[in-house]
C-alpha cells in the first residue's frame, strides 16, 4: 500500500509525519472520508468543499489547490488499485515546538493521504439484517460542525456501544433531542411516512452522505422533513437508519434493547440505497 505524506508517495508501512505534528498533540487537524464505487469517487465535490470550510473555521491554510489535491487523491487511488474502496484524507496545522498557540506563519501544513480497497457485497452483507445500536447522553464541544480529527468522545461512545453488545451509538442531548451516530446522521420515517432528519445547522456534522440522501429521496418523490426528534420518535418509527459515506444507508433494527418496527430493516431506506450511486456525484479516477 502507498501513502502520501506532503509531497511524497511512500509505503504505508513506512508513511509517518513528526512526534511534534499538532494534529498528534492537540487534535488540531481536520479530515475527510471519501467513498469510491466502481473506479469513481463519490461526492468529491461536497468532500472538497466541506473540508476548505472546516479548515477555514479553524482559521488553517489550504494545504494545496483543489486541482493539486484532486490530482493527488486519483494518484493515491490509483497506486492502490482501488476501485472499491475509501480514502482518507487528513490535514494538521502542521509540526512545530509544542505551544498551544498557533505556529509560526509559513508553518507548512501536514497533510496526508491513505486509501483501501473495500468489497462493498462485504459491507452489503455486515449491513443487510440492520444493526443494533444505544443512546448516549451528548458529551462533545458545541463545534461539532467541524470535521475535527478530535474524536475522543466518538472513540468512548463506539467502544461502549461495542461493550454493550451494539454496532453503534447515538447521541441524544439533555432535552432528550437526538443529535446524530457516533460517525453518522441519523433519519427516521415516521408513522405518517414522513422522512424525518434533524436540522444540521449546529449540533451535528452536516454530513455530505445526509445531503444527497436528500437529493435522493426528492428524486423518489419522498417528502423529507428537517426538524429535531426524540428517542421515544425512533422506537415508534417505521424505520430508522443511519447516513454516513462509508455505509451510506444503515438500517437501525435495535434501540437500547429495544426492537424497531418489526426488528427487519424498512423498504423506504433501502430504496434510499440502491438509488444512491446513481444519483451522487461521480468522479472519474
Ligand atoms: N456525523 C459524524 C460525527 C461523523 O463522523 C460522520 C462521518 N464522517 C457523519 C456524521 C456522516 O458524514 P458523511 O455522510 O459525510 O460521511
Amino acid at each position: 500500500r502507498i501513502a502520501y505524506v506532503n509531497g511524497q508517495y511512500v509505503q504505508h508501512a513506512d508513511a509517518a509525519v513528526h512526534i511534534e505534528d499538532r494534529g498528534f498533540q492537540f487534535a488540531d487537524g481536520v479530515y475527510e472520508v471519501c467513498e469510491v464505487r466502481a473506479g469513481m469517487i463519490v461526492d468529491l465535490t461536497r468532500h472538497l468543499n466541506r473540508l476548505d470550510r472546516s479548515l477555514s473555521e479553524l482559521r488553517m491554510a489550504q494545504p494545496m489547490s483543489r486541482a493539486a489535491l484532486t490530482h493527488v487523491i486519483r494518484e493515491v487511488l490509483r497506486r492502490n488499485h482501488v476501485k472499491n474502496g475509501i480514502f482518507y484524507m487528513q490535514v494538521t496545522r502542521g509540526a512545530a515546538r509544542r505551544d498551544h498557540f498557533f505556529p509560526a506563519e509559513g508553518t507548512p501544513p501536514t497533510i496526508t493521504i491513505t486509501a483501501k480497497n473495500t468489497d462493498p457485497s462485504v459491507v452489503a452483507k455486515k449491513y443487510a439484517n440492520g444493526i443494533k445500536v444505544i443512546t448516549l447522553p451528548e458529551n462533545r464541544w458545541d463545534r461539532v460542525d467541524i470535521k475535527t480529527v478530535g474524536l475522543l468522545p466518538n472513540v468512548l461512545a463506539k467502544q461502549q456501544a461495542r461493550d454493550a453488545g451494539a454496532a453503534d451509538a447515538i447521541y441524544v442531548d439533555r432535552n432528550g433531542i437526538v443529535m446524530e451516530g457516533a460517525s453518522s446522521n441519523v433519519w427516521i420515517v415516521t408513522p405518517q411516512g414522513e422522512l424525518v432528519t434533524r436540522p444540521a445547522e449546529h449540533g451535528i456534522l452536516r454530513g455530505i452522505t445526509r445531503t444527497t440522501v436528500i437529493d435522493v429521496a426528492a428524486k423518489l418523490g419522498l417528502k423529507v422533513v428537517e426538524r429535531e426528534f426524540k428517542t421515544e420518535d425512533m422506537l415508534n418509527a417505521r424505520e430508522v437508519f443511519f447516513s454516513s459515506a462509508t455505509g451510506i444507508c444503515v438500517p437501525i433494527v435495535e434501540i437500547d434493547g429495544k426492537t424497531v418496527a418489526n426488528g427487519h430493516p424498512g423498504t423506504i431506506s433501502a430504496s434510499i440505497r440502491d438509488a444512491f450511486f446513481d444519483i451522487a456525484e461521480k468522479t472519474a479516477i
